[in-house]
């Protein structure tokens, strides 16, 4: 189906992304999967072909083109099998970088921006801590002041990219008599000494992503490396989540889109009691039932999606897309594993994974719960 924010450019891209995802990505994701690592040239090759930097500016080496080229890209890499590389790939175009572009001095843009547009420093975000996931606020991992550098200790955990970001944007406390205040943003390269990747992550789902445990043990990084405004960086991340937010919910909209095409093909093919499942009124009424809630989805994503793009700030949208559309990729291939009986159990089959990577789309980046929580202040509850 066509919706009007999307224009001959928009569908250009889906194209061109969608060719690179069946060809390069799709044949290989079972293998990467297994690896728990997908190869180095995935970035730069991105880069080269420009999907990394579809949004940017033409001055930063990107192709100008709005926020609905960001989605267009979560979505189609979504389709490629596996949530792993869509979820780094978003951690490097719409998680890490929108700060910098964003906030960051001309030097920051040429220093970490356009090599990550380009593909060629890798980048993770750098916000959850053992002691605080959901309560960003409480954070503990404190940079102080020393001459015309920051002293950085404290520990990050279930980073994204962490093993092999080049660096890390990175939320820290600068003040912490401030509470929300007293938070600042940095950049910080992998090589800093005091920066240390303490452990990878083994995971439930999106494994060709790789996750990791950070520790900063008086990392002193130059004064220059401060992101944006000292002590506004709880606000500078808020606005980021949001986008970070809406383009997590379309992919997790078109990851489960893909489920439900390949489970209504399963359902047309397999026979029991002598006739296709799709005959079972039971199995046709899921499908229908998969196939409303898909729509309902991507309706409230792309409307949200259209807001965002025209500079609105709408936050209880944004949280409320979130929370729908990974409820629903949950749901949808919890249904699309139960059409396929037994064989949905087994690791040969596709939808095993789905069903474990889209468990993730209703905890990462701001769980239902919380998600339920801003949605009722909105509501002044
Ligand atoms: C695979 C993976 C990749 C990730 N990538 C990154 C990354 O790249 N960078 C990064 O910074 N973080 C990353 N995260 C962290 C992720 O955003 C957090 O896991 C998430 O925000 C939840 O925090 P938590 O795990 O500490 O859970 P907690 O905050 O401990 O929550 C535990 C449970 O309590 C509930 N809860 C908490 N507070 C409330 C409340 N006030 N009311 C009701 N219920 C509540 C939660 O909803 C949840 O169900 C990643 C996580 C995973 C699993």
């Amino acid at each position: 189906m066509k919706y009007s924010a999307f224009t001959e450019d928009h569908h250009a891209a889906r194209r061109a992304i969608r060719k690179f995802v069946d060809a390069e990505i799709a044949p290989h994701v079972e293998e990467w999967e297994r690896q728990e690592y997908f190869p180095d040239w995935v970035f730069p090759r991105m880069g080269d072909l420009g999907f990394l930097s579809l949004r940017y500016p033409e001055e930063y080496g990107g192709a100008g083109g709005d926020y609905f080229m960001g989605l267009v890209l979560g979505e189609e890499m979504a389709r490629c099998g596996a949530g792993g590389l869509p979820m780094a790939v978003a951690v490097q175009t719409d998680m890490a970088t929108p700060p910098i572009m964003q906030f960051g001095t001309e030097e920051q843009k040429k220093k970490y921006l356009i090599p990550a547009l380009r593909g060629r420093k890798v980048a993770s975000l750098g916000i959850t801590e053992p002691n605080a996931g959901s309560d960003v606020a409480s954070i503990e991992t404190r940079a102080v002041r020393d001459g015309d550098h920051w002293v950085i200790n404290g520990r990050k955990i279930f980073i994204t990219n962490g093993l092999r970001a080049d660096f890390i944007t990175l939320v820290a406390k600068t003040d912490p008599g401030l509470g929300y205040n007293g938070v600042s943003l940095f950049l910080v390269d992998r090589g800093t000494p005091g920066f240390t990747v303490t452990r990878k992550l083994k995971k439930l789902g999106m494994r060709s992503s790789d996750t990791a445990e950070l520790l900063f043990e008086d990392c002193r990084v130059p004064g220059e490396n401060l992101l944006g405004v000292e002590n506004r960086g709880f606000h500078q991340i808020m606005w980021e989540l949001q986008g970070e937010r809406l383009i997590g919910a379309a992919g997790a909209v078109a990851a489960a889109q893909k489920t439900f095409e390949e489970a209504l093909l399963y359902a047309r093919a397999r026979m029991q009691f002598g006739k296709p499942l799709v005959r079972f009124q039971v199995i046709a009424h899921r499908l229908a039932g998969m196939a409303t809630e898909l729509e309902a989805a991507r309706a409230l994503v792309y409307s949200t999606a259209r807001k965002f793009a025209a500079g609105e700030y709408p936050v209880k949208e944004i949280s409320m897309a979130k929370l729908v559309g990974g409820q629903v990729s949950h749901r949808i291939s919890d249904a699309a594993l139960q059409i396929y009986g037994g064989y949905g159990y087994m690791m040969e089959y596709g939808v095993q994974r789905a069903w474990r990577d889209s468990r993730l789309n209703r905890i990462g980046g701001g769980t239902d719960e919380i998600m339920k929580e801003v949605i009722a202040k909105t509501l002044g509850i």
